[in-house]
């Protein structure tokens, strides 16, 4: 895809909620600022919207569901409305990595890299829309048993800042394809490129109300969307402390939900490792979206052997990095907010383990930008508190093991179970580490593998439940209908 004028056109979308279709300002009237982390300055606004917005966006949404135009798409046209939307998203690759840097920080080359990953996903479920079948179940003679996968019908999601086109797409293009209706509240942080793509859903020619987006704070309108009664489901990606809020609301009104919730996802690198193919791997899993991503690799644990080289390798890196302005060569960028970097510097300063390396901030990053200099930590205890909770930040914590069983038994040993990473050539080894990893994603000999869309995702304990990713988000935005015929 080439960059054209057109595609590097900076769009900044309007303080407007998108309900059926129609562009429209919270009924309060109230908008609340935008700001960059790049320099912390506001360069936008957005509806700063409340219950009543929710609730029209839902009424919207139930509209297009219960016989609107939506409903009366075949599965191949839902799908084929997708895959132009991917088409569209992907000729504006430019404008929209463009409009992500700025509203989240991320350095450009990696809002490019999401935005492909964005069309991918309406793309992926896009294509799979038509090929979801039912089966029929053999019964009792005079008897035809059908068993339909079902849409759930309005279907909330609640996506968080760190990734918020591909959040979009992760979250909505399933829904859409099993033919559910969607609302939409992307965080306060950072939710620009989710209206601009709520945009281009329009221009391809989405019908009202399949997809409403409503921004707004997140204990205001993201808790009316939680709490309200005529929503059929929920998804929800972010902190368990709001997680807990989101399935305590959904067991009130009775619904089903999904929570990815985050994790401290380990990197298990034992002596006879590729470490060459391992090194760049290790450090990118933590720097990369300035650790803000929930499957960051943020534990590495090294096996003795090899543990003082590979600890001096990754010092070295670490030192070599800085966090600077997300131009054309930055590798990290600033965190979302004063909040995070106020958090993560905490917890810096405040680390139950020794030091080993900080890398840098740029002196030409712009002032009042929320940079922070990325910190390695080692050897951890399994248990501190550094190698225990998600930072959320450019922090990695180094742990040193004996053998197999002590290595599996610190990477299962935190509350979270979102991904593990386990570096060996030993093909024995690599079968029985993976089996015994509490998580729900194992990397073997890699880590991250450009986005996966084909490839189911999620988690266990706090890091939350439900699959996202691959055919198995499609079942979570469906359910079984059987139907049972006695024609005899
Ligand atoms: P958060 O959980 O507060 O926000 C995520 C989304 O939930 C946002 O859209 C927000 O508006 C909404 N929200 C907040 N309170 C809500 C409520 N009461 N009801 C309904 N929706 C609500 O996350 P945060 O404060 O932005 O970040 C805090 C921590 O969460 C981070 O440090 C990190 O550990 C974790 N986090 C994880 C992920 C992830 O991808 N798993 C993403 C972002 C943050």
């Amino acid at each position: 895809m080439k960059d054209s004028d057109v595609n590097a056109k900076l769009v900044i979308p309007e303080p407007l909620n998108l309900i059926g279709n129609e562009w429209v300002p919270a009924i309060s009237g109230k908008t609340m600022d935008v700001l960059s982390p790049i320099d912390g300055l506001p360069f936008a606004q957005i509806a700063d919207s409340d219950e009543a917005d929710i609730d029209a966006a839902v009424a919207a949404a139930r509209a297009a569901y219960d016989g609107g135009e939506w409903s009366t798409l075949t599965a191949a046209e839902r799908g084929r409305l997708m895959i132009r939307l991917s088409e569209r998203i992907l000729e504006n690759v430019e404008g929209l990595a463009q409009l992500e840097t700025r509203d989240n920080g991320k350095p450009i080359n990696q809002a490019r890299a999401d935005m492909k990953v964005t069309a991918r996903y309406f793309e992926f479920y896009g294509g799979a829309a038509d090929k979801v079948h039912g089966e029929v179940i053999p019964f009792l003679n005079g008897y035809n048993v059908e068993v339909h996968r079902e849409p759930h019908g309005v279907t909330g999601h609640i996506i968080p800042w760190n990734y918020p086109a591909q959040m979009f797409g992760r979250s909505v293009a399933p829904a859409l394809a099993m033919g559910n209706a969607t609302v939409l509240k992307p965080a306060e942080d950072a939710c620009m490129t989710a209206l601009r793509i709520g945009q281009l859903a329009i221009e391809v020619g989405f019908p009202p109300g399949a997809i409403n987006i409503v921004t707004g704070r997140g204990n205001v309108a993201g808790q009316a969307l939680a709490d309200n009664k005529k929503i059929d489901f929920i998804s929800f990606t972010g902190s368990p402390e709001v997680g807990v809020i989101i399935q305590t609301a959904a067991a009130k009104n009775f619904i089903g939900c999904t929570l990815e919730l985050g994790g401290k996802s380990p990197q298990i690198v034992f002596d006879d490792a590729d470490l060459e193919a391992a090194l760049p791997v290790l450090v990118n899993a933590v720097i990369q979206n300035g650790g803000q991503t929930c499957s960051a690799g943020t534990r590495v644990l090294l096996q003795r052997g090899i543990y003082d080289k590979v600890v001096a390798e990754l010092t070295a890196r670490f030192k070599d990095i800085a966090a600077s302005d997300s131009g054309e060569d930055a590798v990290l960028g600033p965190l979302i907010s004063a909040k995070q970097k106020k958090r993560v510097e905490t917890y810096i300063e405040e680390a139950d383990a020794p030091l080993m390396a900080r890398g840098s901030v740029r002196q030409d990053a712009p002032e009042g930008g929320y940079y922070v200099a990325p910190a390695i930590f080692g050897p951890c205890d399994p248990h501190a508190k550094i190698a225990q909770e998600e930072v959320f930040g450019p922090v990695l914590c180094i742990i040193p093991f004996e053998d197999e069983a002590e290595a599996i038994s610190i990477a299962n040993d935190t509350d979270y179970g979102l991904v593990a990473a386990i570096w060996t050539r030993d093909g024995g080894r690599q079968q029985r580490v993976s089996k015994a990893m509490h998580c729900g994603q194992v990397f073997i000999n890699g880590y991250g593998a450009g986005g996966g869309v084909e490839l189911p995702f999620g988690g266990i304990r706090k890091s939350g439940h439900g699959r996202e990713k691959g055919f198995a988000a499609l079942h979570e935005f469906s359910h079984i209908k059987t139907i049972i015929n006695n024609h005899g």
